[in-house]
């Protein structure tokens, strides 16, 4: 172990490197009121709660499920609300989906159910709500419904009943829920049922989710998807636009054109 050094020479070391107060000891002398060092004394360097906050961010981003690379770049900053092809009314939904969106972003409560076809941009914004949370260092638990259903089914069978599962506790339990794709699977009922066990606890806690899905308002019937339709607890933003990659296509045929066009 090396000498310590003094507290107070601000650490801004860069993060790769060694601190430069402490050495990389951890700890460093406090300074006594005559300037000198007292060294009766340790206290934690500032680097390791710089650390600390390090190892708390890479467990939040652990935890929060969210490991797909194209997941973690869906961000309210690159959320294109203005898309090209979009009649006017369909392009102020989506950008009343975009506030809604950010809103609960700012402060969760209740849930939101964002109801849209596939490609109308649900998923980005869901997405965006837990990489918000996250920047801010808040849990947030984000899970693809058909994939939690595939880890239910193979979990929990009448066969073999397992009493524990930390995936579908945490689910249960988290602060903030985002389940993508909801009503797109099929599945066991045995698993059926534990997604409505998920469902009903966090709707009688009242804990705030944010859900994704295609299904419309009148295929919301049934135990689960009924508590969708609470209005004192569930708000439904229903998304017009339709599918992104048709903007994409038109695009790509009118440049394709474009070049033929030219060409000929
Ligand atoms: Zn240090």
């Amino acid at each position: 172990m090396g000498t310590l050094s003094s507290a107070e020479e601000t650490a801004e070391a860069p993060s790769s490197s060694v601190c430069s107060v402490c050495k990389g000891v951890g700890f460093v002398h406090p300074r006594l009121s005559s300037g000198n060092p007292d060294y009766s004394r340790i206290v934690p360097c500032s680097c390791t709660r710089q650390e600390r906050d390090k190892k708390s961010r890479s467990r939040l981003q652990r935890y929060s499920g969210l490991e797909l690379e194209l997941l973690q770049k869906m961000t309210f900053d690159n959320f294109d609300w203005k898309r090209v092809n979009l009649p006017p009314e369909q392009r102020e939904n989506l950008k009343k989906a975009y506030d809604t969106a950010l809103e609960f972003a700012r402060s969760p409560q209740g849930w939101l159910v964002l109801q849209g076809d596939t490609g109308c941009g649900k998923t980005h914004l869901a997405a965006a709500i837990a990489n918000y949370r996250l920047k801010e260092g808040k849990p947030v638990k984000f899970v693809v419904v058909p994939d939690f259903l595939d880890h239910l089914r193979s979990t929990f069978t009448p066969e073999s009943p397992v009493t524990y599962d930390q995936l579908f506790e945490e689910v249960k339990n988290a602060p903030l829920l985002i389940l993508d794709d909801f009503g797109e699977q099929s599945t066991t009922p045995w698993a059926e049922e534990k997604l409505y066990q998920v469902i009903n606890y966090r709707y009688n806690a009242r804990l705030a989710t944010v859900i994704t899905t295609r299904l419309t308002i009148d295929e919301m019937a049934g135990p689960i998807v009924s508590r969708f339709l609470d209005h004192q607890l569930s708000m439904i933003f229903h998304v017009t636009a339709p599918d992104y990659r048709t903007d994409a296509t038109a695009n790509r045929n009118k440049t394709a054109r474009g070049r033929k066009e030219r060409r000929g």
